[in-house]
This record gives C-alpha cells, sequence and structure tokens, in this order.
C-alpha cells in the first residue's frame, strides 16, 4: 500500500458500526441467550421465525444456518437435483449457483439486463422454449434481486408458470425491497434470505431465513434443516445441518425492527449520491418503475474502474467490486456450466465496470458528503 495514501475514514461497509448502534440491546440478548442453557433451535429462533413472517408477509419463516443452505434446502424441498436443470444468472455472489450444485442439479446461466443487472427474462423465455441440447429439465427459476433491487419478477413467475418451473426468489440483497406494492420474496414459491453481517438485516455471524406461504413444503425445509426429523432422533428424510442458533436468533430479533428505517436511510444516502452525480458523465443506478430499491449496494459503472478506484481512496474512501468475476468465468466453473444463448455478454461487461460505493445505515452525515464531494470531482 502506498505509505502517501490517507487512511480511509469512509469504509465501503462496517459491520462493526451496525453493532455498535445497537450495543446495549444485542449484549442483553446475548447474555439472555448464554444463561438460558439452550443454544440451538429455541424460543429464540421461533421468536425470529414468527417475527420475520409478520414483517415480510409469509405464511412460515424457517431460520437456517446461511443464505447459501436456504437456497439448497428449498431446492431440496422442492425435490429438485440430480437429473434436472434450474436456471439463474452468472452475475451474482458465487452461492445462488453453488446452491444448485450443492443439490446435484445443473445450473444454466442467464444474462442480465444491463440497466438493473437482474435476469434478463427474454432470454429466460428463449431458454425454457428451447434448452440448450443434453440440458435436463429446468425445473426451477432463481431470480436473484441484486444490489437491493427486485428483479422482473412478474415476468419471470409467468414465464416459469407457462413451461412448469418453480420460482425460487434470491433475496440475499433485497430485504424489505417492494415491486407493486408487494414485498420481493412473495411471488416465487419460496425466498432464501442471507443474513451474512452486512445483508441489509445481518446477524453478526452466520445467518438466513427461508419464506413461504407452502405449509406442506416449510414443514419439510423444516425437517431438512435438522437431519430431515419429524421427531426427535427419527429421520424422515434424508437432510442436513442446516440449523440457525440462538445467540443470532436473538441478535437478529434485536435488528428486525430498525429494517425499515435502516433501509430508509440507505435510500436517503442513495439520493444524495443520485444529486452529486448530475453533471459528471456518470449515470446513477436505474430504478426500475413500480418497485422499491433497498440499495444493499450502490453501484456506479466506470470504463477506467481502477482510476475510480484511485480518485476515492485518495480522498480516504473505501470502494468494493461486487462481482469482478462473473461465476462462470471462475476457475471452478469456467468451461463447464452451460450458459444461455446470450453467453452472459452483458454480465461480462458489467463485471468488469461496477464499482460498489460505500453504503451502510450507520454512515454519518460527513461521512456521506465526502463521498458527494469524491463524486462531484468524478471525471
Ligand atoms: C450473500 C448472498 C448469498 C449467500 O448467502 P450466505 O449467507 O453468504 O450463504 C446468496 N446470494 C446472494 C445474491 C448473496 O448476496
Amino acid at each position: 500500500m502506498n505509505a502517501e495514501l490517507p487512511p480511509v475514514t469512509v469504509p465501503q461497509a462496517d459491520p462493526g458500526a451496525a453493532y455498535r448502534a445497537l450495543k446495549e440491546p444485542i449484549d442483553a440478548a446475548v447474555a439472555r441467550v448464554l444463561e438460558s442453557g439452550w443454544y440451538i433451535l429455541g424460543r429464540e429462533c421461533a421468536a425470529f421465525e414468527e417475527a420475520f413472517a409478520r414483517w415480510q408477509g409469509a405464511g412460515r419463516a424457517i431460520g437456517v444456518a446461511n443464505g447459501t443452505d436456504a437456497l439448497a434446502l428449498i431446492l431440496r424441498g422442492l425435490g429438485i437435483g440430480a437429473g434436472h436443470a434450474v436456471a439463474t444468472v452468472s452475475h451474482t455472489a458465487v452461492a445462488t449457483v453453488a446452491a444448485i450444485e450443492m443439490v446435484g442439479a445443473t445450473p444454466i446461466l442467464i444474462d442480465i439486463d444491463p440497466a438493473t443487472y437482474t435476469m434478463d427474462p427474454d432470454e429466460l423465455e428463449a431458454v425454457l422454449r428451447a434448452p440448450p441440447a443434453g440440458l435436463p429439465p429446468i425445473r426451477a427459476v432463481i431470480p436473484v434481486h441484486l444490489y437491493g433491487q427486485p428483479a422482473a419478477i412478474e415476468a419471470i413467475v409467468a414465464l416459469a408458470d407457462r413451461h412448469g418451473a418453480a420460482v425460487i426468489e434470491d433475496c440475499a440483497q433485497c430485504h424489505g425491497a417492494t415491486a407493486g406494492n408487494r414485498k420481493a420474496g412473495t411471488f416465487g414459491r419460496a425466498a432464501a434470505f442471507s443474513l451474512y453481517p452486512t445483508k441489509n438485516l445481518g446477524a453478526l455471524g452466520d445467518g438466513g431465513v427461508i419464506a413461504t406461504d407452502d405449509t406442506a413444503l416449510a414443514e419439510r425445509i423444516a425437517a431438512l434443516r435438522q437431519y430431515g426429523w419429524k421427531e426427535r432422533y427419527v429421520s424422515d428424510l434424508p437432510g442436513v445441518n442446516a440449523r440457525l442458533d440462538e445467540i443470532q436468533a436473538a441478535i437478529l430479533t434485536v435488528k428486525l425492527p430498525r429494517l425499515d428505517a435502516a433501509n430508509a436511510r440507505r435510500q436517503q444516502i442513495a439520493a444524495r449520491y443520485d444529486a452529486a452525480l448530475a453533471g459528471t458523465g456518470f449515470v446513477p443506478p436505474a430504478r426500475r418503475p413500480g418497485t422499491t430499491h433497498v440499495f444493499h449496494q450502490y453501484v456506479i459503472r466506470c470504463a477506467d474502474r481502477a482510476a475510480a478506484q484511485a480518485h476515492f481512496r485518495a480522498r480516504g474512501i473505501g470502494t468494493n467490486v461486487h462481482y469482478p468475476v462473473p461465476v462462470h468465468a471462475q476457475p471452478a466453473y469456467r468451461g463447464r456450466v452451460p450458459l444461455g444463448p446470450a453467453r452472459c455478454r452483458e454480465t461480462e461487461r458489467a463485471a468488469a465496470e461496477v464499482l460498489s460505493l460505500p453504503m451502510f445505515p450507520e454512515l454519518a452525515d460527513a461521512q456521506v458528503e465526502q463521498v458527494c464531494a469524491a463524486l462531484r470531482a468524478l471525471n
């Protein structure tokens, strides 16, 4: 690192700030669990599940170990695995694709709409109509509501329905986003949320939650997350261990009532960044009409990303890239994961140009202004 660079005074993310903002109630919740003597799947997990289901407007919520397991458990719960294909995107956290392979299914990767960075429904339709030769039947579609913005979910659900595929929403980045006055995550058969520390709703460790209105599916998933048990020590189904622990559940119950306000703060910061970009050559993130964007990330595109990162870093501002390498181009997947006819060209362009600015609700106004000043000086 260049010794002449100033210290980073505006980090891109700061999960520690989220803890410090709620230190007293979180410490009290953790102490309560530690003293209770019950650490796995107890009343804290049940209370969080009930509160999350109510907040989400879902019939059931099931706490699980992380967002990757949430996706995999939904697939297992729907009976999707070896001999099936699942359509998703390559411009996502690798977890989305990893979950599909965890259950033995074959991913097929659809390109993105470059304005919203979410699944292109036209290419999805083409793939559902005429799947690539040799692909197993497509049994599910996993749209990712990336960066906090819903994908074209109504169109995707209509297409999937027509072709007999289940829609599983990857809601790891969109807690609280809406499309047409409904929460993202209420359109498909089930939704998978990550509760990783930097997500809009974050634990202080790993966590995840599944939301669904399908009671039978919820029952299967609740069993699958714990060895397939319906009753203790008797497995009805071949399950896994993907439980949410009591300490994380108690922390999440403290944080959930603050989530809407935290999202509003993210939107306020985004509006200030938008205003600062006016008059520069840089375009604020597009908002899909009829949806609310909850700004898990605030992402701009830069033809010369290295120069832009250096510009911010020289002003004490951290940035990050979500994601620099499309899943299909990563060493573990390269050359063996089927792609749709668009060959993920927009995905590859985006991966080379996207840049995530500092975005978390605890950013102070002075820090936001520091970023805005740097944005105004971009050229
Ligand atoms: C974070 C994330 C996941 C995975 O969640 P984990 O809790 O890290 O397993 C899946 N999909 C997307 C889009 C994510 O951002």
